[in-house]
């Protein structure tokens, strides 16, 4: 049975059947409150959430009261231009290699935490974010996927005036303001997904689609990316990978669209939950 961990009110539940199991409880203190010990020692973990059933005493999940699954990973990398038709509607050359930024670890929000605008060039991206179980160095390719405790939806919010306010580009600022990393809602092991590597994605702007891909046009696909990382940087359980948005983003629409407050964002990723974010001052 898939794992699916999220994070109610700051404590660690499992997701069975739209119930909220909590891990501590359950386990009778095998397991702690916090969904990061979860993620430290994600196999074992695993073993014992798969022998878990809900009962009709556990909540049903409420979806506004759920906080970040992963509320606080060490690193969080971003990859940019990492679909076809994302890199050609911003002009911009296929890369040869991935383009790593990083998010900041206080972006990261919960699925439905009101984002703040810092200005009136804040962009949408909806992203598949690989959560990371097994840390290591030096991964390989072939068992890439063995080192991934699971996936989660993901909204790569940007201030475009201050990712290309510069020059050189300041992608990493332009998108770590507060709430600026809305992940959930579950962490979900990837036995639930018939093919991981090709989930539909998509990302509406007060009901209008603006975002429909599919992770199969990503140019460095999942395991691509956890070896390439893994090359240069040691990954740590709870380290998230924000891989890249498929076309549709405000800044390059033929009548550019930025986020205005008032403006309800919603993300969603077959298989994995939906985001569903609101724009204030
Ligand atoms: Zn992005």
């Amino acid at each position: 049975m898939p794992t699916r961990l999220v994070n109610l009110e700051g404590r660690a539940q499992l997701l069975i059947d739209g119930r909220c199991v909590d891990v501590q409880k359950r386990s009778a203190g095998a397991h702690g409150t916090d969904p990061m010990d979860a993620l430290q020692n994600w196999a074992a973990f695993c073993d014992w959430a798969q022998q878990q059933r809900s009962t009709p005493e556990d909540p049903v999940v409420a979806p506004e009261r759920l906080g970040p699954p992963v509320p606080a990973p060490r690193q969080i990398f971003g990859v940019g231009l990492n679909y076809r038709d994302h890199a050609e509607e911003a002009g911009i050359a296929i890369p040869a290699e991935p383009m790593i930024f990083t998010k900041f670890p206080s972006c990261i929000a919960g699925p439905h935490t009101d984002i703040p605008l810092t200005g009136n060039r804040v962009d949408w991206e909806v992203e598949l974010v690989v959560v990371i179980g097994r840390g290591g160095r030096g991964i390989v390719e072939e068992r890439a996927l063995e080192h991934v405790a699971g996936f989660t939806v993901g909204q790569d919010i940007s201030d475009r005036r201050r990712q290309f306010g510069d020059n050189p580009p300041q992608f990493s600022l332009g998108k770590s303001s507060a709430a600026f990393g809305p992940i959930g809602p579950a962490v979900t092991t990837l036995d639930a997904l018939e093919d991981p590597n090709d989930l539909r994605l998509t990302c509406a702007i007060n009901g209008e689609s603006m975002q429909d891909g599919r992770t199969s046009d990503m140019i460095f696909g999942v395991s691509q990316l956890v070896a390439y990382l893994s090359r240069y940087c040691e990954l740590w359980p709870g380290d998230l990978i924000f891989t890249g948005t498929p076309s549709g983003v405000g800044s390059v629409r033929d009548r550019r669209r930025y986020l205005a407050a008032g403006d309800r964002i919603e993300s969603e990723i077959e298989g994995l939950g939906r985001l569903d974010n609101r724009c204030v001052e």
